[in-house]
């Protein structure tokens, strides 16, 4: 798209996202994804300076006052902050401001925790409080002193009997409403079949801006001071100066925010609070810091809508935009030909994401994706990214729909689709992409975890003809091995002794290994406690396999139908003949979770899913993959997974936070 009818299209596009967010309180995107491509819309403005509007959201802080609201002007600007992603870019603001105030170079810090809820500005005449204002565009708010005056942690009259009890005095802060008071209104709001909020942010904000005060006074809502401002602005000559006054004036503040004396103490600010911002008991989405000495501060002035003196570190976030560059088919181990997102690189949640899968032809259709689109993109902590959607309205007709392709990339057999089914297969059981798959599932982490037998290892040992599958790597040896490039004697030496370490399999690890469709790690484990040897498993009836908790019957045909065939049959003679020992289970483990089921639903912080699965299954539980009747505790982590709320909620099961995890790990 010519670049400057993207400008238009990303101004257009951002403005209706900040009509929802600021007008309507109700926002349709995160705000990772207005972030992203207000970031694209910046970069081209600085490229085309000349198509930079009055309107552009780049010019003008977001919000615009209710006509419900009396409008009341600011005296001093209320501004919007830089944003800067990458801590490496906090030497870059100081070198641009010592450029113009050389003493910035030397000067203190003021480091604060960013709070995600709605600015506010208190006046008081006298020390009695005349008026609160919202933040509007900076300029212009709405008059919501009768909402505000139900705040209780707004003073109606300032504390002490100094100077602050003469004239004006100014504090700006943010409202803000708790996070546990947020799910608890919310679940409220939702059992009465009222409409929820999308954020805390939205519900302190959508309270404030709406007319009943008595609705106010019933919902818990906190001012949190930042700012402090008096007519003579000597009176107050340092952040920290203003802080400890407003304190004293009976405000709450953050008791966290610090002097920081320069570039290595602004970094280990960053440091402490990405680890434990989810302590804090409000939403934040940064931490912002500010030049300590209030004077320089005004001296450095304001370049748009934002004052340079200042800067926002924002955290990684969960979700970004990105474009859709391509769409691949990537053949799997079962034959699944799954269609891929190549994606022009991202960052998202602290790691560079370049690929998702879209998983089927259905998922791309149902959302509407085409080659070109800008998407959002999204990765939760140990979760895999996903496309959420397309904005089409970027759109500019260049986009290509997606074609399935009627042949596997690889072997060229005729893909199918099996009826009902929404994945397309690739059937040849002897396509090369399946048979290294398969091997690299084999030597997987969760399966016999051999080191050494990544992709490229295992393609190198079937293109020589060292093996053909599986089985066959137990008949390798170091001399074979150092006749391909890829190995010299010691890695060679290596990857023998590491297979041969795996002689022994456990035998829920072996049925892993083995990548039957629809065996995952804990039917695995389902079936060797149960069963106790793999012979009785592939003989087994489908009738006795969906006998076993767990098990259902889709798995117990695909195991079934696996075990007669006579490939497999073969394939499990030759581990045999090769030396291969499976050990029985001699008696399932008992524990202090025998009998208990766990499925998790977002990230943990101090462990893997996998991790946190085989500490589990360690103690005799079960770890399922979605929640169902007989579920005994969801652990909740961060980001967590509507749906599986929503299933916890069905089925009465217990909602549990990592914390308690842990605990009862070690009951
Ligand atoms: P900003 O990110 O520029 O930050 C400035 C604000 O931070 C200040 O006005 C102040 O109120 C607040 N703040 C919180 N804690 C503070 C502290 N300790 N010290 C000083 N200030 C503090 O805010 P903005 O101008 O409202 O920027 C836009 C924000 O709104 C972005 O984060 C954007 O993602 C979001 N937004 C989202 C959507 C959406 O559709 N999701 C639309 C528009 C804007």
């Amino acid at each position: 798209m010519n670049e400057v009818e993207q400008i238009k299209k990303l101004r257009d596009q951002l403005n209706k996202y900040s009509y929802e967010y600021y007008v309507l309180d109700k926002p349709t995107v995160l705000d990772s994804v207005y972030d992203a491509l207000f970031a694209q819309l910046k970069k081209l403005e600085e490229k085309y300076p000349e198509y930079i509007s009055v309107d552009s959201p780049t010019q003008r802080v977001g919000g615009q006052a209710l006509d419900s609201f009396k409008k009341v002007e600011h005296r001093t600007r209320m501004v919007s902050l830089n944003d800067i992603f990458e801590d490496t870019e906090i030497n870059k603001w100081i070198q641009r401001i010592s450029k113009l105030e050389p003493a910035s170079e030397t000067s203190d810090f003021w480091g604060d925790i960013k709070m995600d809820g709605l600015a506010c500005s208190l006046i008081y005449e006298d020390g009695i409080l005349k008026k609160a204002v919202t933040r509007g565009d900076g300029l212009i708010g709405e008059d919501v002193t009768a909402n505000c005056k139900t705040v209780k942690s707004i003073p109606l009259k300032l504390m002490g009997d100094d100077f602050f009890s003469n004239g004006r005095t100014e504090v700006r802060g943010e409202i803000v409403m708790y996070k546990k008071d947020f799910k608890e209104l919310n679940s409220y709001l939702s059992s009465k079949e009222e409409s929820t909020y999308a954020n805390p942010r939205n519900l302190a904000a959508g309270t404030i801006r709406q007319l009943d005060p008595v609705i106010a006074a019933s919902r818990k809502l906190y001012f949190r001071a930042y700012d402090l401002l008096r007519n003579d602005t000597a009176e107050i000559v340092t952040q920290e100066a203003a802080y400890s006054d407003l304190r004293r004036l009976g405000f709450l503040v953050n008791l966290d925010a610090t002097k920081l004396k320069n570039v290595e103490e602004i970094k280990k600010f960053i440091e402490k609070w990405r680890e434990r911002r989810h302590e804090l008991p409000f939403n934040t989405d940064g931490i912002v810091f500010k030049i300590n000495n209030r004077n320089l501060y005004e001296r450095l002035g304001i370049v748009g809508k934002n004052p340079r003196g200042a800067i926002a570190f924002k955290f990684p976030a969960e979700q970004s935009t990105t474009k859709l560059i391509d769409i691949f088919i990537s053949i799997g181990r079962t034959g699944a030909a799954t269609p891929v997102a190549v994606l022009e690189p991202v960052v998202i949640a602290g790691s560079t994401v370049q690929m998702a899968t879209l998983h089927n032809e259905d998922e791309i259709e149902k959302k509407d994706l085409r080659i070109g689109d800008t998407v959002i993109i999204q990765k939760a902590g140990d979760i895999i990214p996903e496309v959420v959607e397309a904005i089409t309205s970027l759109r500019n007709g260049s986009e290509k729909a997606f074609i399935m392709p009627v042949r596997c990339p690889d072997c060229h057999s005729k893909l199918l689709r099996p009826e009902k089914e929404a994945v397309w297969r690739c059937v040849n059981n002897n396509c090369p992409t399946r048979t290294w798959r398969h091997i690299e599932h084999f030597a997987s982490k969760q399966a016999l975890d051999i080191d050494g037998l990544g992709e490229k290892n295992v393609i190198a040992l079937l293109d020589s003809g060292l093996i053909n599958d599986a089985a066959d790597l137990y008949s390798l040896n170091e001399d074979q091995l150092v006749t391909l490039d890829r190995f010299a004697e010691l890695s060679a030496k290596n990857l023998v002794m590491a297979i041969r370490e795996k002689m022994n399999p456990q035998l829920s690890k072996f049925i892993f290994a083995l990548g039957i469709r629809h065996v995952g790690t804990q039917t695995a484990v389902d079936l060797a406690n149960h069963f106790r040897n793999l012979e009785v498993i592939l003989s087994a009836s489908s009738d006795s396999l969906s006998a076993v908790d767990g098990i259902g019957a889709v798995v117990a045909e695909s195991i079934t139908a696996w075990a007669s065939e006579q490939s497999n049959r073969e394939l499990i003679n030759k581990f045999y003949k090769n030396g291969v020992v499976i050990q029985d289970v001699k008696k399932p483990i008992k524990g202090n979770l025998s009998g208990k089921s766990f499925v998790i639903t977002g990230s943990l912080e101090s462990m893997g899913r996998e991790a946190a699965a085989d500490k589990i299954r360690e103690r005799g539980g079960t770890f399922q993959g979605a929640v169902g009747k007989n579920t005994t505790y969801l652990i909740a982590g961060e980001a967590v997974g509507e749906s599986k709320q929503k299933k916890a909620d069905k089925f009465g099961t217990e909602v549990i936070d990592e914390k308690t995890f842990l605990k009862l790990l070690d009951s």
